[in-house]
């Protein structure tokens, strides 16, 4: 396994910032990058009587071929054996199927979750997939749409088309030589 911030290949000896160092008892690919400790979890939506916020053991894990993981719990082996078990649920996927079960949960720019395992990566659909055509040179396109609330509407724009027709910048902006003159010479008198 490697260190998040330093890339170092720690074997399998993950450390857990302030509480030791955890032997992996899995077999971790080589190149997954892992990160634990300690930290503060703020609850989005606490219940009745339930602090706000509260402090456990985490893991954080990027394996090879599958996305980013996170576990909580009391102990480093706890957090271990709930990544893992996260972390097999979406390799099975995967292999039993030939693929995971993707679906954009109404996100225009290509990201999929897994119906199944929940897994989530960005660029799984292509703009033609999706149904999204720039509104100028026709190609599917997941990079940049505007909504119009009132006519219901939604407009797509490929990479090359946004950057050729940005919006412009605001006329107030670009004031005259004439008006900065004329403001210079309202302040003194
Ligand atoms: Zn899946
Ligand atoms: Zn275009």
């Amino acid at each position: 396994m490697r260190e998040i911030m330093t890339g170092r290949d720690i074997g399998n000896r993950i450390n857990f910032c302030g509480h030791g160092t955890h032997s992996a008892r899995y077999p971790w690919p080589d190149e997954t990058v892992v990160s634990a400790g300690e930290g503060v979890v703020i609850r989005r939506d606490p219940k009745p009587g339930e602090p706000a916020s509260y402090t456990t053991l985490f893991m954080e894990v990027y394996p090879p071929a599958a996305t980013f993981i996170r576990s909580e719990g009391t102990t480093p082996q706890g957090c271990e054996d709930s990544a893992w078990s996260q972390y097999r649920l979406t390799l099975e996927c995967a292999d039993g199927s030939g693929s995971h079960d993707w679906e954009t949960r109404g996100h225009r720019n290509g990201a999929g979750y897994c119906s199944r395992c929940g897994t989530f990566i960005s660029q799984v659909f292509t703009g033609e997939q999706l149904g999204q055509f720039c509104r100028i040179c026709g190609t599917g396109t997941t990079y940049h749409w505007d909504t119009d609330k009132v006519a219901g509407t939604t407009t797509f724009l490929c990479e090359e088309d946004y950057k050729a027709h940005k919006p412009a910048r605001h006329p107030s902006h670009d004031r005259s030589l004439a008006q900065l003159l004329g403001e210079l010479l309202d302040e003194d008198s």
